[in-house]
């Protein structure tokens, strides 16, 4: 048996993740984390009777007791986490949106052999020092974003010998704002920005996707868990999300990764790999996954997509006040207190605030991450 802790398992990647390994053999659930729908956890730890549990306050712990019909051990608050990634296990599954998954992420990488990681965010602001630990402890790190389960496989295809590697491409599906016209986004409600095409997501990526921050965060992500440079991954949007990234060879291959958009199948794959294991969630015949096109993103309507690669070139402070400015302005248009324009307006206020810091360690990242979150929204 294969043991599996999934932080955040409420959500969309790990309530999906659950519906994988309920038909995957082998693997046995040790440990579950949630933050705030402890009716939903208190649900999936019933049936799935894991020994450990993680929640954010003494109050959920009281909240979730009450529903349990077995007796776990809880473990309470941001030290939860860290002592829920301690515990024995194979394989950890990170699912929690935000940069709340960095502790947990470097408190796992010395113990957990085999990581399959979904949250983009960590990789964002601290990509550069994760993938130092994970190569100096040898950890089987997965990605579980489709574009880039998509690309590690077809990686795959050519070793990853970056020798054979013209370039790379990651799509986007362009979001719900496609094609529309840019003198119009001021209007844009949460709403209409949280009705993704074809993802059923958490909010948060939901309206990343929306003003392509998403695919920003996205080549910063391919940047560092290939080591393939910034110029080297492309950007196209393809608004059926069916072929999920390709690879142009040097001797003039395209390999592509083609599939259903549904996030199944990358999570499958991160947590068997390197085995491949049959899935009842059945593929579309090929006649539905015709009539693909491609387009150039417009980057004037979308300028978070060239900021977020701007950052990630810039690399040390620039990333991580980049990536917790966005959190905090997503956050803040969730709760109807700044336009859908806004979130670009104030992350570039932040940005001009905070970029004389410096970052060398995590600790360093953390305090800045905090520091960017505490600061009042600017005006
Ligand atoms: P979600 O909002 O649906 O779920 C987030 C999970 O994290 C929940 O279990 C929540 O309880 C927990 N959480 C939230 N804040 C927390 C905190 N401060 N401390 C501890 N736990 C906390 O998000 P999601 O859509 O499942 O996305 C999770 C991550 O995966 C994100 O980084 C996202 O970018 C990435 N991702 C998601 C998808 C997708 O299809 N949903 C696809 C690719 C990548
Ligand atoms: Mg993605």
């Amino acid at each position: 048996m294969k043991t599996l802790v999934i932080l955040g398992s409420t959500g969309s990647i790990g309530t999906q993740a659950l519906d994988v390994i309920r038909h995957v053999p082998g693997v046995e659930l040790t440990g579950l984390s949630g933050f705030s729908n402890m009716a939903l956890l208190a649900e999936q730890a019933n049936e799935f009777t894991p020994p450990y549990l993680a929640v954010p306050s003494d109050e959920k712990r009281t909240e979730l007791m009450g529903m349990l019909h077995y007796s776990p051990t809880v473990f309470v608050g941001d030290d939860g986490l860290i002592e829920l990634v301690t515990v024995p296990m194979a394989i950890l599954l990170v699912a929690i949106v935000g940069t709340a998954a960095l502790s947990p992420m470097v408190e796992a990488i010395p113990r957990v052999p085999h990581i399959a990681i979904a949250n983009k965010e960590v990789l964002v602001a601290a990509g550069g020092i994760i993938m130092e630990m994970v190569k100096e402890h040898g950890t089987t790190l997965i990605p579980v974003d489709s574009e880039h389960s998509a690309l590690f496989q077809c990686l795959e295809a050519v070793q990853f010998n970056p020798n054979a590697i013209k370039h790379v491409t990651l799509t986007a599906s362009g979001g719900p704002f496609f094609g529309r016209d840019a003198s119009t986004f001021s209007s844009i409600t949460p709403k209409d920005a949280l009705k993704h095409p074809n993802w059923d997501m958490g909010a948060k990526i939901s309206i990343d996707s929306a003003t392509m921050m998403n695919k920003g965060l996205e080549v910063i992500e391919a940047h560092h868990l290939f080591g393939l440079d910034f110029d080297d991954i492309h950007v196209v949007v393809h608004p059926k999300s069916i072929v999920h990234a390709l690879l142009e060879t040097v001797d003039g291959a395209i390999l592509a990764h083609m599939g259903r958009p549904d996030m199944r199948y990358p999570i499958q794959y991160a947590l068997t790999y390197p085995d491949r294991v049959p899935t009842p969630f059945k593929q579309a015949p090929l006649t539905q996954l015709s009539d693909l096109a491609f387009f150039e993103p417009n980057r004037t309507a979308f300028p978070l997509l060239d900021l977020a690669i701007e950052c990630g070139k810039k690399g040390g402070v620039y990333p991580v006040v980049f990536n917790a400015a966005n959190e905090v302005a997503v956050q803040q248009f969730l709760m109807e207190n700044c336009s859908f324009l806004d979130i670009h307006a104030i992350i570039v206020r932040f940005l001009n605030q905070f970029s004389n810091r410096h970052v060398h360690t995590i600790d360093d990242i953390i305090a800045l991450d905090q520091e960017v979150k505490m600061t009042p929204m600017l005006s």
